[in-house]
């Protein structure tokens, strides 16, 4: 890592102000020859100071008026010197900057290469280095709050801690296949670690939902109110809704944030037989999203003459919520929540009866402790709880400890791909292809 890095960081478009980015050994360098400042130099600058002077050209023409910081590695994002140039908003300033840096030597970052940059020089393991992405890409408040744990270390501290364990056991493994007579050996436990990996592993669930938003689809018959209820959910005129029945042909989907839980609301076409062939295309594609649903709401026209409950034996008892809709106009006939679009009542009810469902994702969320999140680490740890058990199992049939210590170092290596202890070779590779140029 001996060349010097530069990028836009912020976001293209229009805004106040846009931030370049230098790292390596010569960011100081290559920055000084391109801001000036109306006293001195940069590279005599006081770090951590924020400098207002001007960006120029070759030339010494101006090209805009910016802010410069310089951050003295090991005390830097990198651990690398790095100078930050805060230029104005817009397209064409941050783009003259880092062209006018790559002429005075820097090399255009490639994605993720600043926290590549960090990981690399201990600055963050690579969970943490993973929480960037999160706290960038988080759609809501609960998203947010379990990746800032993550940058903070809950999850990398949990995996360390369980990792320390089954280091633990395989070190008195080890001892006990040296010397087998020498030594009375206990026959090491895994019991603790399990439950607590196991625990850690069912937090995946709603990890799941904090990434990939909770999932909740309408359904029913044509005109029990599917598109009305969708709208009054949403608190917007999103849905057409119409007397006649068949209008909605395709499912539209909204994404909102409800007090931190991300949820992708679905309406879809209502469910019967018909002959219409686009109709049915519509019902082919909504029976889809119900399947694809972690929660249904399984619509009836309370209105209805009589009410047409069929609906509800078509749909997964497990995965939904009987909702009455039309109260205004009749009482429900049977079990389920009781909501009207038209005067408002019962939606509140409705709303904290879908977040109740969501397996308590955003109270993970507020706790700060550890949560998976990401596929990657779902997957690292599922597989290490996998050979846990198959060495408790190996412990309890008496199977030969060379064999238990196998699966228990597998456990070791795995969980450590979490936080990157363990790197195999394209482990790099997979989570910084995942990052934009900048960060
Ligand atoms: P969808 O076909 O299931 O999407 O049903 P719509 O939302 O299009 O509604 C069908 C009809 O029922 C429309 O004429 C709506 O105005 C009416 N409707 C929907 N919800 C309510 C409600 O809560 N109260 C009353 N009184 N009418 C409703």
């Amino acid at each position: 890592m001996t060349d010097t890095i530069a990028a836009v960081a912020t976001a293209p478009g229009v805004g106040g102000i846009a931030i370049v980015r230098v790292s390596g050994p010569q960011a100081v360098e290559v920055a000084d020859r391109v801001v000036g400042l109306p006293k001195g130099r940069l590279t005599r600058a006081a770090p951590w100071r924020l400098r207002l002077g001007w960006a120029e050209d070759e030339g010494g023409c101006r090209l805009d008026q910016v802010l410069a910081v310089v951050m003295r590695g090991p005390r830097s994002y990198t651990r690398e010197d790095m100078v930050e140039v805060h230029c104005h908003g817009g397209a064409a300033a941050a783009g003259a900057v880092l062209a006018q840096l790559v002429a005075a030597g820097a090399r255009p970052a490639e994605p993720g290469e600043f926290t590549r940059r960090a990981f690399l020089n201990g600055r963050l393991d690579l969970a943490q280095a993973e929480a960037i992405l999160g706290l960038v890409n988080a759609r809501a408040e609960g998203g947010l709050r379990v990746a800032a744990g993550q940058l903070a270390g809950a999850l990398s501290a949990e995996v360390r801690r369980l990792r320390g364990g089954l280091l633990q056991v395989a070190a008195s493994l080890a001892v006990a296949i040296d010397f087998p007579e020498d030594v009375e050996v206990e026959p090491p436990t895994l019991a603790a670690i399990r439950t607590e990996l196991a625990a850690l592993v069912e937090t995946g669930r709603a990890g799941q939902i904090i990434r990939q938003g909770f999932s909740v689809v309408i359904a029913g018959r044509p005109n029990a109110g599917k598109s009305s209820l969708f709208n009054a959910l949403l608190g917007a005129d999103r849905a057409i809704v119409t007397e006649h029945a068949g209008t909605t042909r395709d499912f539209i989907t909204e994404a909102v944030d409800w007090d931190g839980l991300p949820v992708t609301l679905t309406d879809t076409a209502g469910l019967r037989e018909t002959a219409e062939p686009v109709e049915a295309l519509g019902v082919k594609r909504a029976r889809q999203a119900v399947d694809a649903a972690d929660l249904i709401l399984g619509v009836v026209d309370a209105a209805g003459d009589p009410p047409d409950t069929g609906i509800l034996q078509e749909l997964e008892p497990e995965r939904t919520l009987s909702v009455w809709t039309k109260t205004d106009l009749r009482a429900p006939a049977g079990p389920g929540l009781a909501v009207s679009a038209l005067t408002g009542e019962g939606i509140p009810e409705l709303r904290r009866a879908i977040a109740a469902h969501s397996g308590g994702a955003v109270a993970m969320a507020g706790s700060g402790g550890p949560c998976l999140v990401s596929l990657r680490h779902q997957g690292a740890a599922a597989r290490a709880l996998a050979a846990v058990d198959r060495a408790e199992g190996g412990l309890r049939s008496g199977l030969p400890w060379e064999l238990v210590a196998l699966d228990v170092n597998e456990a070791v290596e795995t969980l450590g791909e979490v936080t990157g202890e363990s790197l195999r070779d394209d482990l790099l590779e997979q989570v910084f292809s995942q990052f934009c140029v900048g960060k």
